[in-house]
């Protein structure tokens, strides 16, 4: 996606060769006109599959999730991160493993908003190592529902992520992907 890729190599900031800043427009304070077209985007990519449910994982996958599902006429879930829990009866719960904060946290889903049947796009932010995808992944099929694929709005693709999801089934869409972040700059795959 031509318009994303602009504002990454014009606004991103690179933190390490592992980790990409983008406060002015995802992260910190968001860019509504951007995340317009990227709900659009993924609704274009994916509207063939009959989505019931988009579901992301607070909070920075909120933005491009909840215009997914304006696009898409469907509610949107956003996970809810929490340190850890007491055992409930009415929640989903799965690890995740934090790229960015490099701890464990579990992630929860109230069993009142997945049902059986339920077709559902996974949306996030970034894809690094695949942890949020997965664990939201594992969630939707506890529900006994299906994930219809995965939208990224950026994919680190040097990390192995994308490939982790592809090679377990589930069809990745990303619209940037980035080779490398070394030397201080993005060099887009
Ligand atoms: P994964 O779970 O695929 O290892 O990492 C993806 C999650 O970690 C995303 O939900 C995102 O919040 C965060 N993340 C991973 N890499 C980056 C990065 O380079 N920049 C930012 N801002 N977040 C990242």
């Amino acid at each position: 996606m031509q318009l994303l890729q602009n504002k990454v190599k014009e606004e991103g900031i690179v933190l390490s060769n592992q980790v990409l800043k983008v406060d002015s427009f995802l992260n910190h304070q968001m860019d509504p006109v951007l995340m317009r077209e990227v709900g659009k985007e993924f609704t274009q990519r994916f509207k063939e599959h009959n989505v019931t449910r988009v579901l992301t994982i607070e909070s920075s996958g909120i933005a491009p999730g909840i215009m997914t599902a304006l696009e898409l006429n469907v509610p949107l879930i956003f996970a809810r991160k929490q340190k850890s829990l007491t055992l409930r009866e009415d929640i989903y719960v799965e690890k995740v493993y934090s790229f960015t904060k490099q701890e464990s946290n579990e992630i929860t889903v109230s069993k009142k908003f997945i049902n059986p049947g339920d077709k559902v796009l996974i949306v996030d932010d970034f894809l690094a190592n695949g942890e949020a995808a997965f664990g939201l992944a594992r969630i939707v099929e506890q529900a006994g529902a299906e994930v219809v694929g995965i939208g990224i709005v950026i994919e680190k693709a040097f990390q192995p992520g994308g490939r982790l999801l592809s090679e377990a089934g589930y069809r990745v869409e990303s619209l940037v992907r980035i080779a490398s972040l070394e030397d201080g700059k993005v060099t887009f795959a």
